[in-house]
């Protein structure tokens, strides 16, 4: 028995090492990427339901590395969150969107609406407030455009100030969504005591719609409360035309999804919207 522990030991160590050397190849690929200018921003739309118009975009980061090629989000965000590089990277992508939505309005653009995704990190440390006036200052982006996306896991972490910072934020002029509903705690009571405009359906329960009777009776239900708590909602990961009527039939507002476009470059997102206008 005693071998037999060594071994899953050693079986473990192996593996974490595997793990780590992993993480520390790309917490250092990433500080490059960073100065290097290798992280880019995409614009995925989000459509109006009733109207079938684009009426803004979420910025999602995407990073493009020389040797390595692409690197999807889900796997440098997470390195990036525990070693604090988030921070930065974050600030960039706040500045980087904000600056191409102002550049957009000069162009004359029918956007209206940017969201950018903010990580837990960036809630729980420093002045997320103070930055977000910066920010908005320096580029000249109407703050009414800006929709910050934020996940139950953030706003659970730090409960007690939380709802004085998202006043704050709201203050400042900035929308406020709730992201991947349904992956987390998932309280609307809960929710109700954050001043919140956005609900974002995780695609989760989007997927399997309309096969999955379960997935479409929580929808619709998340959709009836989320109306009675006098917010929109957004679907996310909506793919067919199918899943459009469904939530067209349960009054969902807005969805996001690869049935419009995947998120695309800035240039190729500012044409789509031209030809769809
Ligand atoms: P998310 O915020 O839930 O973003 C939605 C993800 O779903 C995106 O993946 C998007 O490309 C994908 N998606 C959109 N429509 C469809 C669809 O119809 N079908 C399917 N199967 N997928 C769809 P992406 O871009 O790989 O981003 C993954 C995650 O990385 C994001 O999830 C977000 O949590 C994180 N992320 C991306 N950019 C940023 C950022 O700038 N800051 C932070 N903190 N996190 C980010
Ligand atoms: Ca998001
Ligand atoms: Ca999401
Ligand atoms: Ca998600």
């Amino acid at each position: 028995a005693k071998d037999e522990g060594r071994g899953i030991f050693k079986y473990f160590s192996d593996d974490l090492t595997i793990a780590a050397r992993r993480r520390l190849n790309l917490e250092a690929l990433l500080r490059r990427a960073l100065a290097n200018q290798e992280l880019k921003l995409y614009y995925q739309p989000q459509v109006d339901i009733a109207s079938g118009r684009i009426i803004g975009a979420e910025a999602l980061l995407r990073w493009q590395h020389e040797v390595e090629g692409f690197i999807p989000p889900d796997q440098f965000i997470p390195v990036a969150e525990e070693t604090g590089l988030i921070a930065e990277i974050g600030e960039w992508v706040l500045r980087e969107a904000c600056r191409q939505g102002h550049a957009w309005i000069a162009a004359g653009l029918p956007v209206l609406k940017l969201a950018v995704n903010l990580s837990s990190h960036q809630f729980r440390h420093g002045d997320i407030c103070a930055t977000l006036k910066t920010v908005l200052q320096d580029t000249g982006f109407p703050a009414q455009r800006l929709e910050l996306e934020l996940t139950e896991s953030a706003l659970m972490e730090r409960e007690a100030e939380a709802v004085l910072i998202l006043q704050k934020m709201r203050d400042l002029g900035v929308g406020l969504a709730i992201d991947d509903f349904g992956t987390g705690y998932s309280s609307l009571a809960y929710l109700k005591r954050f001043p919140l405009d956005v609900l974002k359906i995780d695609k989760a329960f989007i997927t399997d719609i309309p096969q999955n009777e379960d997935d479409k009776e929580i929808a619709a239900a998340i959709i009836a409360m989320a109306h009675i708590l006098r917010l929109k909602v957004l679907a996310e990961g909506v793919e067919t035309e199918e899943q459009i009527a469904f939530l067209q039939r349960t009054g969902c507002d807005l969805y996001q999804g690869y049935y419009m476009s995947p998120a695309l470059p800035a240039t190729d997102f500012a044409a789509l919207v031209q030809r769809t206008a």
